[in-house]
């Protein structure tokens, strides 16, 4: 099995233009190869867009591209690996517009690849090959061919664990440098699911989530403070001039708090998805239409639909490891509007309606719960079993590092909050009358 541990790296700022020295050479490698092979297109030829052959293209004509203004050649001022890299992602980005075109591919169309820019792509490149990866007297530290030794901000080494790791992507995202390696490890399925009973769960935007067995896990005060300062950033970006520095730096203050926020709910999710895929034998959840998802300006629904998706990759890896069956319900199906003790369907219920009642049996119980417990009665059918089927691998995934669907949690340390049985107990608010 495939797993990406992915860590945030702390590199002194020489270390930090190399990082993003290389990130260019990969994006220049991807724009002379997409700038060759429109030429090639133009000129009625076929141009030929393997890996194989872009790079041997690349090596014949590098003296001649990446040179200064002088005519001095500079490609040997980084690994040849970051080119490598940039021309593997133009050689993707062609292979899916053309299975794309030919209805080969699933999903939406995919268009042709276009130019990438240093504003708006995202700094990052990959080694593959040679010797990088970690370092043997040092567990907190990576090494970057052409870089150097790069100081971790965890153990990298404990979290990888002895296991071989095939590939490193290296990325810079909301102003902090991150390495994800892809590690192999053998494949180890438990024989029997955990003890505990089933479960349904419903993910809220006042709560972070409710279960059919009553626990409620609350947002907690810093992830809406987070949402506050957020919300007013976007505000006050929104208000400055075009081009402008200040919208420049609002703009770098949005996305921090992006990240802030994304990266506390995700930490939140985690040990929300390991404390069910580790307790309980059975877990429900709605299905979430991905595609469908549109871009829209209110945020705490925007967050929901990222929460949702992201309960479920977690779920779906983690559920694998522990051996719980997952259950993935229809969307369409009224697990709101349901009543969970006599099954009648109301024809409406706003969403500020907090406690659902039932005009047919009398019962009131808590929106979210009602809804958590119709998940769960839904989920046992037989037919929604193992959501995940397999093993969550793609064909290609050995070169897919940071998209791959199994992915290791962050490690936690004493800080960690547990969401465990004890805890469970302790946050039980069946608020059931
Ligand atoms: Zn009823």
């Amino acid at each position: 099995m495939l797993e990406a541990v992915k860590v945030a790296l702390d590199p002194t700022p020489a270390q930090e233009r190399g990082l993003m020295s290389h990130a260019g050479a990969a994006r220049f490698a991807f724009n002379a190869g997409l700038a060759h092979v429109r030429e090639t297109i133009e000129a009625k030829g076929k141009p030929e867009w393997s890996l194989y052959a872009l790079r041997r293209w690349w090596n014949a004509n590098k003296d001649a591209l990446a040179v200064d203004v002088d005519g001095m050649p500079w490609w040997r001022e980084n690994s040849k690996e970051s080119y490598n890299s940039g021309l593997e992602a133009l050689s993707d980005a062609l292979s899916n517009w053309s299975k794309s075109r030919r209805g080969l591919r699933k999903g939406r169309r995919v268009g042709f690849p276009r130019f990438r820019s240093k504003d708006r792509t995202p700094p990052r490149f990959a080694y593959t090959t040679g010797s990088f990866g970690l370092v043997g007297d040092d567990p907190k530290a990576l090494k970057l061919p052409r870089i150097g030794r790069v100081h971790c901000m965890e153990n990298v080494a404990k979290r990888v664990g002895g296991a071989r790791v095939l590939r490193m992507t290296v990325s810079r995202h909301a102003g902090r440098w991150y390495a994800s390696l892809t590690v192999e490890r053998p494949d180890v399925r438990p024989i029997r699911p955990p003890r505990g009973e089933a479960v349904g769960i419903d993910l809220g935007v006042r709560t972070l989530a409710t279960l059919s067995d009553g626990t409620v896990i609350p947002n907690p005060h810093a992830l809406r403070a987070g949402e506050r300062r957020l919300k007013r950033a976007q505000k006050s970006l929104s208000r400055k001039t075009k081009g402008s520095h200040r919208r420049h730096d609002a703009r770098e203050r949005v996305a921090r708090l992006h990240a802030r926020v994304a990266d506390r709910r995700r930490d939140l999710l985690h040990r929300l998805t390991t404390m069910l895929a580790s307790t309980y034998s059975d877990i429900s959840i709605e299905d979430l239409n991905v595609a469908g998802m549109v871009k829209n300006h209110r945020l705490a629904k925007a967050v929901m639909d990222v929460s949702f998706a992201e309960l479920r990759r977690q779920l779906e890896y983690k559920t694998v490891r522990t051996g719980a069956r997952l259950h993935v319900i229809d969307r369409w199906y009224p697990s709101s509007k349901r009543c969970s003790n006599c099954g009648r369907v109301k024809a409406k219920l706003s969403l500020g309606e907090r406690i659902y009642h039932c005009e047919a049996c009398g019962l009131t119980i808590d929106r979210d719960l009602n809804a958590a417990v119709n998940i769960q009665v839904a989920g046992s059918a037989p037919e929604t079993l193992n959501a995940h089927g397999g093993t969550g691998r793609r064909n290609d995934a050995s070169r897919r590092a940071t998209q791959d669907p199994v992915k290791c949690e962050p490690s936690n340390g004493d800080s960690r909050v547990r969401l465990g049985a004890d805890a469970r107990k302790g946050v039980l608010q069946a608020r059931t009358n």
